[in-house]
């Protein structure tokens, strides 16, 4: 046995051989020569303890053996670059899937924007100009505050805010706010790199408009409401409005600063979701500053926007802490596009987000009635069998926690669901889907109607896969 194994590593070729092979060395060209070189390497080193298994019977087939083991490295490490997905998991605003998908206008203004572009110049005059000018435009036009400013996301928008108002002074907030949002965001981590002293008041479930009169002292700076975004809390509760709120600061000569989050715009009960905070409606209320994430309900790239009294966003824009939390030509290209489909009024057909919201049960019915039906001709189905399923897509992104809307999925049903998920999730194009119940989801409200045939395409293949075993790309890695 040893000595046939010894015979076997005898024949690994050397590091050198194998960088020379063309497949290696357009693989070094995509990846780099250093990380090929090291893939070359491990790949040996694992072959040499190897007992002799995977070996050719003659050199050359030991050196196409390594060559085939470097190349599949390769395509792991491909897979963990960015690359897009389709969303069928049915919920629209997926922090894991990077939130707000873009509306065309912001595509276009991203690509636009990538080589010089007057992002601090006024072509008029010729003069500097101030970064973002035109968007503070948009945004106060959008929400009817005085004034705006953009940042990083809604968690340097807090950041921010707190720094320059309340370092070193108190913050009155309800213990039912003390949120947590995904991403390591805890409000009192905030607090403490703001320098803020936070002053929680009332309970987890009620909080009343005297219980913040009562912790008003002269160190207090402002008061803060946070919406809830993610959770809800539910039966026996009380919370003051942030009219209230307002009302009581400035009898204090305080601040009241509300962190909406999800930034809608618009009252979206028609849609069948409530409770979500309205920016206009809040600043409308008397709320100083209003504070909401650019890539939630607003349906924009990521960031934090900051709206409310001149005075008070004259004095963020001039902290250094602004400048720190500044965002790039990009993001504002993207920011100003989107801004301008809500301006235009064309929010609901052209931002994604909202599109996705909007849709109609039955336009999404008759998606998965249309694809189901073409899977059930095109082939006598075996292995998987699909169907059309009644589902609940989500919100999501940390808006509108616990509120469903009505939609449909291609239910597809097969032997092994993990690993038809997987199969969707690494082929491409990846699709991303639910399970539930032994059954594969794929949720249409979040896949955009251009993208049905290729997800037609992939669940074809893959059932033609399953029809003659499993697919064998895949059969390392459900050794692993
Ligand atoms: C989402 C959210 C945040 C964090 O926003 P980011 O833009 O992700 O930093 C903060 N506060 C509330 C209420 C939120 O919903």
């Amino acid at each position: 046995m040893k000595s046939e194994s010894q015979a076997a590593h005898k024949q690994l070729p050397a590091v050198d051989r194998v960088l020379r092979a063309p497949e290696i060395v357009d693989l070094a060209e995509e990846h780099g020569r250093q990380a090929v070189t090291a893939w070359v390497r491990q790949v040996l080193g694992e072959m040499r303890i190897d007992d002799g298994d995977g070996f050719g019977t003659s050199r050359e087939q030991t050196v196409r053996k390594v060559i085939e083991r470097v190349l599949a490295v390769g395509e792991r490490h491909n897979l963990n670059r960015m690359r897009p997905v389709i969303n069928a998991t049915g919920v629209v605003l997926h922090t894991n899937l990077g939130r707000a998908p873009l509306a065309n206008a912001a595509k276009q203004a991203i690509c636009d924007a990538v080589g010089c572009m007057n992002l601090e110049i006024n072509l008029v005059d010729g003069r500097r100009g101030s970064r973002g000018s035109s968007i503070e435009e948009l945004l106060t036009q959008l929400t009817g505050a005085d004034a705006a400013l953009v940042v990083n996301n809604c968690a340097a928008a807090t950041l921010l805010a707190l720094r320059t108002f309340a370092t070193g002074r108190q913050v009155i907030i309800s213990r039912g706010q003390l949120i947590e949002i995904g991403g390591s965001y805890r409000l009192p981590n905030i607090f403490i790199e703001a320098g803020a002293i936070l002053a929680e008041v009332g309970t987890t479930n009620r909080t009343r408009l005297a219980d913040y009169a009562a912790a008003i002292t002269s160190e207090t700076a402002a008061i803060l409401r946070v919406h809830s975004s993610n959770y809800r809390i539910i039966g026996f509760t009380e919370s003051a409005s942030i009219g209230e709120l307002a009302e009581l600061a400035r009898a204090h000569g305080l601040l009241a600063i509300d962190d909406v989050g999800s930034g809608s715009l618009y009252d979206l009960s028609p849609l069948g979701l409530t409770g979500e905070p309205i920016v206009p409606e809040s600043l409308r209320a008397g709320a100083d500053l209003v504070l909401f994430s650019g890539d939630k309900l607003l349906g924009g790239p990521q960031c934090g926007v900051i709206v409310g009294r001149q005075p008070l966003i004259d004095r963020l824009r001039g902290e250094p802490l602004a400048r720190a939390l500044r965002v790039d030509k990009l993001t504002l290209a993207a920011l100003e596009a989107t801004l301008l489909i809500h301006c235009r009024g064309r929010a609901f057909e052209d931002v994604p987000v909202l599109r996705q919201l909007a849709m109609h049960p039955n336009e999404i019915r008759e998606r998965c009635e249309k694809l189901v039906h073409r899977l059930a001709t095109d082939r006598r189905a075996t292995a998987i069998s699909f169907s059309v399923k009644a589902v609940e897509s989500a919100v999501g992104g940390g808006a509108l926690a616990g509120q469903g809307l009505p939609s449909f999925a291609i239910c597809a049903r097969s032997a092994n669901i993990e690993q038809t998920a997987r199969d969707l999730r690494l082929g491409s194009p990846s699709i991303l889907v639910r399970t539930s119940e032994g059954t594969v989801l794929l949720d249409l409200r979040t896949v955009h109607s251009d993208d049905d045939e290729a997800v037609l395409k992939r669940l074809e293949r893959l059932a033609a896969q399953s029809d003659c075993g499993p697919a064998a790309v895949h059969d390392d890695e459900r050794v692993a």
